[in-house]
């Protein structure tokens, strides 16, 4: 989809432009990002004419009724049939979109990348700074005895994943409809938006709660939107791009901050890789425990 400034010569490139120039004057951005980032993985989104939403979901119930915690809980077989085969995907790789954030991570300008994916695509490519929204499909728990589970054991598991341990059931640390997100996420991501002094939102027409308001967290004139359809701050933003995530970000990035960082004497690259696996125990421990709060919060 086009803006009216789209329709003439240049339209692009300067706003290409102006995107350069605010990340280069910007020093703490934060990354607010939706289905469409995933999209250019190849993962399908939920809203859109081809998303998940309006596929057949090859049972006799709706894909937007599946995924929701009362029907988990009367029909988990169904749920993890319609799972396996519609909101896994992984085989799915990072994009532009997510590369270029992460080279802005190392560049030491981004401090946030919030979520509202569940396909750990962020993580894949380097993001460390990564508040997950809705949870992710990688991380798997027993609903008993609180084992973690890779995504490998639901995806290779038939009907409903049991623990090995205990015999329980396995589910995804997953958000699903009725379900409470997890506060301490929310709490993480609006005092990062409140510390940005620039927030890019792509890939999410700012249709769910409680993304849609975190842009109110910062002054319009500071918030970027980049997404193919249109969103009900285009108007208000400082700039509005109509345009493939994945494109323009990689673009509008510098893709020289290795090398930046290695002259500066800083040991920013070498951190790649170890301190990921770190941070993903200690994230997992402290979801686990959030977990449990989470799950008596709902029965
Ligand atoms: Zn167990």
């Amino acid at each position: 989809m086009e803006t009216r400034l789209d329709r003439y010569d240049g339209a692009r490139e300067k706003k290409i432009a102006l995107l350069k120039r605010l990340i280069s004057e910007s020093e703490k951005i934060v990354f607010l990002g939706g289905a469409g980032v995933s999209t250019e993985s190849g993962i399908p989104d939920f809203r859109s004419g081809q998303g998940i939403f309006n596929q057949d979901s090859g049972l006799e119930y709706r894909p937007v009724d599946i995924i929701s915690h009362s029907f988990f809980t009367k029909h988990p077989e169904e749920f993890f049939d319609f799972y396996r085969r519609k909101l896994c995907y992984p085989n799915a790789k990072p994009n532009k979109a997510h590369k270029a954030l992460v080279r802005l991570e190392r560049q030491g300008k981004l401090f946030a990348v919030i979520t509202q994916n569940v396909d750990n695509l962020h993580q894949m490519a380097g993001s460390k700074k990564t508040i997950e929204l809705h949870g992710s499909v990688s991380r798997n728990y027993c609903t008993s005895c609180r084992k973690n589970f890779p995504l490998a054991y639901v995806l290779e598991s038939t009907g409903i994943p049991k623990c090995d341990d205990c015999g329980a059931m396995v589910r995804p640390d997953i958000v699903l409809y009725e379900e409470h997100l997890d506060h301490t996420d929310i709490d993480r991501a609006v005092a990062s938006i409140e510390k940005a002094d620039l927030m890019i939102i792509g890939g999410t027409s700012l249709t769910v709660y409680p993304a849609a308001t975190f842009a109110q967290f910062l002054p319009h004139d500071r918030v970027v939107i980049i997404n193919k359809s249109s969103t009900y701050l285009d108007l208000q933003a400082m700039l509005t791009i109509h345009d493939s995530i994945g494109d323009v970000l990689d673009e509008a990035i510098p893709k020289r901050a290795r090398k930046a960082k290695i002259q500066e004497g800083k040991s920013s690259v070498s951190q790649e890789g170890p301190g990921y696996s770190d941070r993903t125990a200690s994230k997992r421990k402290s979801k686990q425990d959030k977990q449990s709060d989470k799950t008596e919060g709902n029965h």
